[in-house]
Parts: structure tokens; sequence; C-alpha cells
């Protein structure tokens, strides 16, 4: 399984409708989020994400991206978390996040681990990998890329019938991957075994103006989360601000081929009507979906 639950999609501030930037994800056994803006933890109990969060990637450290960690963290420790946290971030995230652990008078009660980040590290997930890819924003940001592995191909068991293999425990061990001894005649799993299947891939801009290192990230990924702050008519104070408009977003998306694509970080300027945004995104990527809170689907293994 692999499930997204976008916890908010509004930029720098708030609105009725949009809460600030956080994205849940639940993949095999670990629940990840993607930043973790004000009111985020409010927005996990409403979508029904739990807390069970093991790790916080933090693309970068405005505001409206991370100061939901303090009241997530004192939430934890009242509900006698003891399982130890990890945080990733760019620079400054080890004084920063340091800093922000420490704020107030409440005591720490389990283990919390900084991790900042160089632009191209990678962090070793079971079964995935996330990589940080630099992206083009006012202060140090990352994008991430959540690489599945490769999993075995398909199993089939006439085969294995036929090599002598008996329904059961072997099945299992050649469908995962491993070899088996049979009647002292050792079979590997390629005999069984079609082609590996590759996992699936999620990549996660952050705040950034249209950028070749994630494009080049991005290529063919089965999801794209990107930023889309502004409409063309915004360009001037997209460029300024260093975001992306929603129709920069797009021609990128269709450029790497992803298959899916869903915008978020909007401006709250646009809180009342969105479809000039989505008529310009969608002549650059006619498939493209705008988040919002609350959205959740499942990404589905590729073919
Ligand atoms: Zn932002
Ligand atoms: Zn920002």
């Amino acid at each position: 399984m692999m499930r997204l639950t976008f916890l908010g999609t509004s930029a720098a501030q708030p609105t009725l409708a949009r809460n600030l930037s956080g994205i849940s994800l639940r993949r095999e056994h670990e629940h990840l989020l993607f930043d973790c803006g004000e009111g985020s933890q409010r927005q996990m109990m409403r979508y029904g994400t739990g807390f069970a969060v093991g790790r916080i990637f933090f693309t970068h450290f405005h505001g409206d991206h991370f100061l939901g960690l303090l009241g997530f963290l004192r939430t934890l420790n009242m509900q006698g978390r003891v399982e130890p946290l990890d945080l990733y971030g760019p620079s400054p995230a080890a004084s920063l996040l340091d800093r922000a652990i420490r704020l107030g008078f409440d005591p720490q009660a389990f283990e919390i681990a900084i991790h900042e980040l160089q632009p191209g590290e990678e962090v070793v997930l079971p079964g995935a990998r996330v990589t940080a890819v630099p992206v083009d924003h006012r202060i140090p940001a990352l994008g991430y890329v959540l690489r599945e592995a490769e999993r075995p191909g398909e199993f089939h068991r006439e085969k294995a019938a036929a090599l002598g293999v008996p329904e059961g425990p072997l099945f299992g061990e050649l469908q995962r991957g491993v070899g088996v001894v049979v009647g002292g005649r050792r079979i590997e799993p390629h005999e069984v075994l079609g082609p590996a299947r590759p996992g699936r891939t999620l990549v996660v801009s952050g705040d950034t103006r249209p950028c070749a290192a994630l494009e080049q990230a991005a290529r063919s990924a089965d999801v794209l989360i990107h930023e889309s702050t502004f409409v063309d008519a915004d360009q001037a104070r997209a460029v300024e601000t260093q975001h992306s408009t929603a129709r920069e977003a797009s021609a990128l998306a269709a450029r790497a081929g992803v298959k899916r694509l869903l915008l978020t970080h909007f401006s709250s300027r646009y809180d009342d009507g969105m479809s000039a945004l989505l008529a310009e995104a969608r002549e650059e990527f006619p498939g493209v979906e705008l988040a919002y809170d609350g959205l959740t689907f499942d990404v589905p293994l590729p073919r």
C-alpha cells in the first residue's frame, strides 16, 4: 500500500478551506510526513491518518512548512509516545529543529534524531529510498523523490511444481526472491519468477521555481506533487518570490512524462475561485488535478 493524504494545500497563510502544507504518506508499515505546517495535527485527526509518524521530511524552513511540528510534538509527548522520531531537512535543519524541539517548558519524553540533508543525499527506508533534490527557492530548499525498490517478478507456480517444489512455505520463499533446496537440488528464484517489477516513485517539489534537477528526478514518476502558487497573471510575483505558476508546474510535469500530477500550495488570493489556475494548468497537462485538504488516494503498483 502507498496512501497519500493532503493535510494542507494553502501557501503562506491558511484559509477557511485550506490548511498550510503537509502531506501524509502511509506505506507498508511506515507513516511519513512531507512538511508539517501549523494545524497539521488537527488535519491528521480530521482525515484519519493517525499519529504514528516515524519520519518527517521538511522541504525547507519557511514558517508555513514547519511550525506545526511544535504542537504535534507536545501532543505526542502527552500521549506517552516512546518510539523515536526522525526529522530530515535542508540547512539549517540541525540548529533550527533543535531550537524548535526545545522551545517552551514541556519535557521531551521520546528520542528525536535530526538529520540535515545535503542535496543528492539518500535516506534508506525499508524497501525504498528517499533522495533529496536541490530546488530553486529563496532559502535552502529540497524536493524529495521516494523510489521503491524493485519487487520480485510474478510467481509461476506451475514452473515451481514442475521442478518438484511442494506447495507451502517454499513457495513463499521463492516468491520473495529467496532460493530453496528441494531433494538436494537448489532452485533459484529466476527459474520460477517473471522479470522483476518496478516499484512506485513519488516526487514532492516543495517550494520552487521550475527546476531542471527536479524535472530530471521526476522523469516517468508515478506521482508528482508540485507547488503551484500563482496564475499566469501573477507570473512576475512567482519569479520574485521563487515560486511556480500552475502553467510552469504543469509544463514541467509534461516534459518529465509523469503519470499523475497534483498541484498544491495555492496562494490564498485565489481562494474564491480556482478556475483560471486549473484552465492554465490543463493547457500544459490535461490530466492535472488540484489537490485539496483531505484528498486521499492509493498509488497503484506500476504494471
Ligand atoms: Zn510555502
Ligand atoms: Zn517557501
